[in-house]
């Protein structure tokens, strides 16, 4: 017998303080519980109470000399969670933020997002305290380099396969994914989100916002709906957001909101294509902020604000964990909001997810939403073995169809009174397979 209390208490025993270790458990641990005791095979082999407890952390220094000499140092993180169906595959987050208690969550919520793409690939996350805000191209380039040449020991194309977060674009997979070509003198797939010239996937920059898009329409045409004409807030104005954004205005969407740590901008009538275009150059080229850019275009932009409190008709949240209160999720409800999108991972609170799942809008989790990001990162690592490269009309149909296949499973596994329970399709989905192949493996 599992019981939800007894069992979340133990994990927050194991692991005290993680406080978004502990949530990501309990979100899961709600409906995969009930499903275990009516699957007793995977409750005899406690594979819940295994899957919570990662394969292996690696911790490490990371020693880099800044532009004056002075020698830095941050801590470097790798949490491999569980190879279970494939090699450990994750983003790196390089943030200040960055701690085990959020690395955890993420590693533990890529396990179950990673077995929804139908793609062989297990999971992990990983990371670095270090801020790459304010650094010099060189700067970021030393600290790179120090970190590859410690994670270099712990990753490979069988192994385990890092990509990118918060903080980690294409400038740093290609100073990480050189240095590890050159002390491992081997040109393999062991790093995604590279760029073209050196075995990227087209798309990959775009699939995560792309994705998001693409399940949110499969979502709506459960209902008959469409996303033209929706008026829909985004948060965040990096890549996700900003991916999410463009695929949304070419859909017919008006996105009303972007935001990033400076503040809320805020479009009443929707972003246009050319403002987005100039929104990508300020965040992604310039690494400036959109107050700078709202200054510059005479848009509304309000420092104190989120996204939360404009009227919208769909929430696509693409920013970060826990951006979305409690009471954001009753305001955005009464205001009419009638679809949320996680493009970022976790981004609402316990209280939020709660609300969304109560009202019965479309509430579409993460793990499920923003899964086309890693999605293409499986099909680059496919293109790196096979040695080929696909175009771009070629990968954007593959996306579509995983996100289409992963609202399958979703609808599959889901169904309660009468509708799809997302949050629990897709936890129920993505367990199913790595329990399988636990079970299949016995005790270990
Ligand atoms: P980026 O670093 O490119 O962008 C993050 C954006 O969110 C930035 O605009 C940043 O503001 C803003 N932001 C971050 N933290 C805060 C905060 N505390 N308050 C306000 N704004 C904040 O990251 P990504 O777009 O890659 O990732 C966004 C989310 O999507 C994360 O949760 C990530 O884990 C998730 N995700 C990403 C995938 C990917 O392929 N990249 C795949 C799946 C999920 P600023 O610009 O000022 O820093």
């Amino acid at each position: 017998m599992l019981e939800l209390e007894s069992f979340t208490e133990a994990v927050a025993r194991r692991n005290p303080g993680e406080k978004e270790y502990q949530q990501a458990v309990r979100e899961v641990a709600e409906k995969v519980i009930p499903f275990v005791h009516e699957h007793p095979r995977y409750l005899k082999a406690a594979v819940l109470e295994r899957l919570v407890e990662p394969d292996r952390i690696i911790v490490f220094r990371v020693a880099w000399e800044d532009a004056e000499g002075n020698v830095q140092v941050n801590r470097g993180f790798r949490v491999q969670h569980s190879n279970a169906i494939g090699p450990y595959k994750g983003g790196l987050r390089f943030d200040p933020s960055v701690n085990l208690s959020v690395l955890k969550f993420l590693a533990f919520e890529q396990v179950l997002k990673n077995s929804l793409t139908t793609l062989p690939i297990g999971g992990a996350k990983g990371g670095s305290d270090f801020d790459p805000k304010g650094k010099s191209d060189r700067e970021v380039m030393h600290f790179c380099h120090a970190y590859m040449t410690e994670m270099r020991r712990y990753i490979g194309k069988d192994v385990d396969v890092p990509a990118g977060d918060i903080g980690v674009g294409p400038r740093e997979i290609g100073y990480l994914f050189g240095q590890f070509k050159r002390i491992s003198n081997e040109f393999t797939g062991a790093m995604t989100g590279k760029g073209p010239a050196f075995g990227g996937s087209l798309i990959r920059t775009e699939a995560t916002g792309y994705g998001c898009v693409y399940f949110a329409r499969e979502m709506l045409d459960t209902r008959g709906e469409v996303l033209e004409g929706k008026q829909c807030a985004v948060s965040g104005a990096g890549n996700v957001a900003l991916f999410a954004a463009e695929k949304l205005i070419e859909f017919g969407a008006r996105v009303v909101t972007l935001s990033d740590r400076s503040g809320l901008l805020h479009v009443e009538g929707g972003i246009d294509g050319d403002q987005l275009a100039a929104i990508r150059r300020v965040k992604l080229d310039q690494r400036a902020s959109l107050g700078d850019y709202a200054d510059d275009a005479g848009l509304d932009f309000r420092s104190d604000a989120d996204p939360w409190q404009v009227p919208c008709d769909a929430a696509f949240p693409c920013a970060t964990q826990n951006e979305i209160s409690e009471a954001d999720a009753e305001g955005l409800l009464t205001g009419g909001c009638e679809l949320v999108v996680e493009g970022a991972n976790m981004p609402a609170t316990a209280g939020a997810a709660h609300a969304f799942e109560r009202s019965g809008i479309l509430y579409g989790p993460g793990k499920a939403a923003n899964a086309g990001g890693v999605a293409i990162s499986g099909l680059e690592m496919t293109q790196n073995a096979m040695r080929l490269t696909w175009t771009r009309d070629e990968v954007d149909r593959r996306l579509q169809a995983i996100m289409r296949r992963i609202h399958e499973q979703c609808v599959e596994h889901g169904a309660e009174d009468g509708r799809t329970n997302y949050v629990k399709g897709a936890n129920i989905g993505g367990f199913v397979k790595v329990a399988d192949a636990m079970v299949a493996y016995g005790v270990m």
